[in-house]
């Protein structure tokens, strides 16, 4: 995402740009360049050999005018202050633009969780509620996981909190377990949210999607179900699929003759996304080389493995039959990829729109564990449509309206929604 650039003075910048387009006062800009709060703390944990050893923990809360704040808790080795900052301020933003009530937060504790053990990772996981459990709660705070924290260490972080507080608060945690406070549709959300901003982009554009093609990068949890979506919703081909192999520390483009059936390649695929090369061969499945993705001949591009990969570089070889590109990973394309797009008038859904349909299913979590009463999987998803829609059209007449990029009206969309709010509140 932010590559030798600070990712907080990114976040920074890239607000400055719009408060500029929005002629937002300067004296309101200062309030929202920066978290309202910001913890920094130190986690003492007895190791399994009877050591203590001492982790760094923060959880920064970037904005609340707009409902408790919201956002992951990372375990990251090269965790930073500043990381969680520029995060929290992301997730401000996102929720804005999905329109759901919440604000935004971030936490972290600089740890490799693959160098402790699990009992290790309870403790550790245990002492990060133990110190911040008086400033987070479901109308204050409402963590969930993110890069190295599971739905498991959640499971254990709410029940810390819940014995602290002295009354069980499954909505203190959101991306808990299914069967613990968990919601149904978690697992579909963000993929299929992905596909209900494409499904409306086509109909801007009045693109067949019965004729369509797409090809993505990755095939984890976002692109797996991106992919099952686009046939099963759109019914759409899809190209190529692409992953990190974790065996081969390499990564591989796959496609099929009769276009790649994603259901299939789910029953062959591990839980960190690696699909079983063997068994993709033998069902007809030709690999080449993790690059080829992109140049794939397709109507959309769907980057939703990492940050970065769509480039200079490599946007120069994307197909020109290429019509949308929809960022289901977080910061997939550079500043240099959106001139591209501008310039060849492709169609891009920012990360922040696009991939929203986890953070939104994760506020209808605290929703049900708020009411004790569980939604059905086709009433989250149902709910989940209504809101991705409402959200691209949100952006799409922004950017109509003032003859902006798709990015940059989002940015408008979610920011003005925040400065609203903080005016209704009487806080500026
Ligand atoms: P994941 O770990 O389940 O899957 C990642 C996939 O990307 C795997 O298939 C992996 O093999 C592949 N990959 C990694 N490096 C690659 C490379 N160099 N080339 C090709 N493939 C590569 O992750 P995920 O949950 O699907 O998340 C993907 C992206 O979406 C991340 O940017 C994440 O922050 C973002 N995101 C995820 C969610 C969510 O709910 N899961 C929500 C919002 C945003």
């Amino acid at each position: 995402m932010a590559g030798q650039i600070n990712a907080f003075e990114m976040a920074q910048k890239q607000f400055d740009g719009v408060a500029k387009l929005l002629n937002l006062d300067p004296q309101i800009s200062e309030v929202l360049r920066w978290p309202m709060r910001e913890y920094s703390f130190r986690i003492p944990v007895r190791m399994d050999d009877g050591s203590l050893r001492v982790f760094q923990g923060y959880r920064v809360q970037h904005n609340d005018a707009r409902g408790p704040n919201k956002g992951g808790i990372r375990f990251h080795p090269n965790e930073t202050f500043d990381t969680v900052r520029a995060l929290a301020t992301w997730m401000t933003w996102k929720c804005a633009v999905a329109d759901i009530p919440l604000g935004g937060g971030k936490g972290g504790i600089i740890v490799d969780p693959s160098s402790i053990t699990t009992p290790e990772k309870e403790r550790l996981c245990r002492g990060w509620v133990g110190n911040m459990w008086k400033n987070i709660g479901p109308r204050q705070d409402v963590p969930a996981p993110d890069v190295g924290t599971t739905p498991q260490m959640m499971g254990w972080m709410m029940d810390e909190y819940s014995k602290l507080v002295g009354q069980y608060t499954p909505g203190v945690f959101t991306g808990k377990p299914l069967g613990g406070g968990g919601s149904e549709g978690r697992t579909e959300a963000t993929g299929y949210g992905v596909i209900y901003t494409v499904r409306e982009a086509m109909k801007h554009l009045k693109l067949d999607p019965t004729k369509s093609v797409a090809a993505l990068e990755g095939f984890g949890n976002v692109s797996q179900y991106a992919a099952i979506g686009f046939v099963e919703m759109l019914g759409g081909k899809i190209a190529c699929v692409s992953c990190w192999d974790r065996n081969d520390k390499t990564s591989y483009t796959y496609s099929h003759k009769d276009g790649v059936n994603p259901r299939f390649l789910l029953t062959i695929v591990d839980q960190y996304g690696t699909i079983d090369q063997k068994k993709a061969k033998d069902a007809g499945y030709v690999m080449e080389d993790g690059e080829k993705w992109i140049e794939k001949e397709c109507d959309v591009l769907i980057p939703a493995a990492i940050e970065g990969h769509v480039n200079g570089d490599t946007v120069k070889k994307m197909h020109n039959r290429v019509k949308i590109v929809a960022e289901g990973a977080n910061g997939p394309c550079t500043p240099e990829a959106d001139d591209f797009f501008k310039a060849n008038n492709i169609f891009n859904i920012p990360d922040f729109l696009c991939n929203a349909g986890g953070v939104t299913t994760s506020y209808f979590e605290s929703v049900q564990n708020d009411m004790n009463f569980y939604w059905t999987k086709q009433e989250v998803l149902e709910k989940l449509d209504t809101k991705m829609t409402s959200a691209f059209h949100a952006v799409l007449d922004m950017s109509l309206k003032e003859k902006v990029y798709m990015r940059e009206a989002a940015y408008m969309v979610a920011i003005d929604r925040v400065v609203k709010a903080m005016q209704l509140r009487g806080w500026i």
